[in-house]
């Protein structure tokens, strides 16, 4: 865990040193779980938010995509049930004013349990070796039997308290336990109470809780509410989808592992409405397409997996995340949902407007049933970059071995996609061709024109921002118009003709290829 614990620090300060996330507001200490995206950040950004547009509106032609407002009506959130529901278990620290959400600190407390168990199984791995059975040593080692049975039974009241919303029993749990502040020890808590997660502000126009309006905690709301408005405008017969990418704001209480938890985010969603009684075929058909969506980007199979939800929220019928492999364990990186009617039928209601669907074959109206596809792109963005970022050993120019940090960005995601490189900066034919070349390629793809310093510190600097290809002018390009292409990966340094460069690198870029992998019947 130890060395997990560092290869994420090591991530979070390179993506700090390298231009791609900054925290918020800086130079003020920042609001907290906040970031801003550097330049390789945001272009990062843009192509992970084209290839999803690509793969779910472009690909099928019965998804089309919407931009709707942050700002909506506020009755959207009562009829989605976000007022009355969309809540955190919060508790106060009285000696040291810290807030903490209740259940994190009673997972907490099962975690240390669990942790414990694993270092005496490791003494008894290290002791028996191949003859070591965990699930025995579990039951019987008279310590690790009995922090089993307590984790155990303490998940299984912090599960009944959160399905009951029993704010009394989580508070009980915590007592029981025992747990303190982790910061400051303290065990003088509060009661525990509900804490909305919305983001609230006021309207210029109206005074007092009617010009209340939230920030959007989820972008799927304004699909919903525009459902009719999108079929009728495209001719869309069902199934079809709208999709839209855009800003969602959560008042989370505890925002901890960088991007990974952000009081304001971007969600890529994607609701696809289909005919009652049909919703299952369709989730199990968006559970392999959003799965093969990851893997084709280059995710490793095995850092991918699915979860399935324990608790099912009142109105799903099925409900499952696939999780990702982050530096701190497999963690929630896109849910697909199937949501049934719920929210068309709940807008139905509180609006009074009718939200059904005109079924030509069937000649009968009816609320289309909902499957959802909901992905974090704060969190696919730090998944990108966590496979990608690596340490290895490459010669340097005498030959000798030395260690550099390279992003093993796909080369359709590298925010840059080529650097122009004169392989020295003295002489004046060679910068003016690097400069012509560039002056070209730039109208292709984003390149990056740079003299400055010794041809391997030039190529390390691309190595650390993941610049798949290093294009170098030397003294045989004014010979015969030729450069080399030098690859990131392999290192391998190819002579082609100058007039093929912008061919032979868009080719490599092109996010058609990647595309293509999942165009199945
Ligand atoms: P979690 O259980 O981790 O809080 P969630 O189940 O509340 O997530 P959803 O409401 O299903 O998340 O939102 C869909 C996606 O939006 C998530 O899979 C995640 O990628 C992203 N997401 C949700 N909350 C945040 C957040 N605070 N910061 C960054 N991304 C988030």
């Amino acid at each position: 865990m130890a060395a997990q614990d560092d290869v994420f620090k090591k991530l979070v300060s390179h993506c700090k040193e390298y231009g791609f996330v900054f925290p918020a507001s800086e130079i003020y200490d920042g609001p907290g779980a906040v970031y801003d995206y550097g330049p390789y950040g945001a272009q990062l950004r843009n192509h992970i938010k084209e290839y999803w547009w690509k793969a779910m509106v472009q690909m099928h032609e019965n998804i089309v995509g919407i931009d709707a407002a942050i700002f909506m009506h506020p009755t959207t959130w009562k009829a989605s049930g976000h007022v009355d529901a969309f809540n955190d278990p919060l508790i106060d620290n009285k000696d040291s004013k810290k807030r903490y959400r209740a259940d994190v600190l009673i997972e907490d407390y099962i975690s240390k349990l669990e942790e414990k168990i694993n270092k005496e199984a490791e003494k008894g791995r290290k002791k028996f070796g191949e003859a070591f059975d965990e699930a025995k040593f579990r039951k019987t080692h008279p310590q690790a039997s009995k922090w089993n049975t307590e984790a155990i039974q303490v998940n299984d009241r912090l599960q009944a308290a959160m399905r009951e919303k029993d704010m009394a029993a989580l508070k009980q749990i915590i007592e029981d336990c025992a747990i303190a502040d982790p910061e400051s020890g303290s065990r003088n808590w509060t009661e525990v109470r509900q804490f909305n997660l919305m983001f609230s502000t006021q309207l210029g126009n109206i005074a007092g809780e009617e010009g209340k309006l939230y920030l959007r905690p989820e972008t799927a709301q304004g699909i919903f509410v525009n459902f009719l408005n999108v079929q009728k405008t495209t001719r869309q017969k069902l199934p079809f989808g709208i999709a839209q990418i855009g800003k969602a704001f959560r008042n989370e209480i505890v925002a901890r592992q960088f991007i990974f938890r952000m009081r304001e985010f971007e969600q890529m969603e994607m609701q696809f409405f289909v005919k009652p009684g049909e919703e299952m075929k369709w989730y199990h058909y968006w559970k392999a397409m959003r799965l093969s969506w990851h893997q084709a980007i280059g995710t490793p199979a095995e850092k991918l997996r699915f979860h399935d939800h324990e608790n099912l929220a009142h109105y799903a019928n099925a409900a499952v995340d696939i999780q990702f492999d982050f530096p701190f364990g497999f963690k929630e990186i896109e849910g697909i949902h199937s949501r049934t009617d719920f929210d068309l039928s709940q807008h139905q209601k509180y609006s009074g407007k009718k939200m059904q669907y005109f079924d030509p074959e069937a000649n009968e109206s009816y609320v289309p049933y909902v499957v959802e596809t909901s992905i974090g792109l704060d969190r696919m963005f730090l998944a990108v970059m966590s496979q990608a970022f690596q340490e290895d050993l490459v010669p340097d120019a005498d030959g000798k071995e030395t260690s550099r940090l390279v992003l093993r960005l796909h080369p359709a995601l590298a925010p840059v996609k080529c650097a122009v490189l004169p392989l020295v900066k003295n002489d004046e034919r060679l910068t003016q061709k690097a400069e012509d070349i560039f002056n070209q390629l730039k109208f292709s793809f984003n390149c990056q024109y740079d003299e400055k310093d010794a041809i391997g510190r030039r190529y390390r600097r691309q190595d650390a921002i993941g610049t798949p290809y290093c294009v170098t002018i030397d003294h045989e390009t004014l010979e015969n118009d030729t450069v080399t292409i030098r690859d990131r990966d392999s290192l391998k340094q190819d002579r082609v003709p100058v007039h093929e460069v912008a061919a032979i690198i868009s080719s490599r870029i092109d996010i058609n290829q990647v595309l293509r992998l999942l165009d199945r019947p």
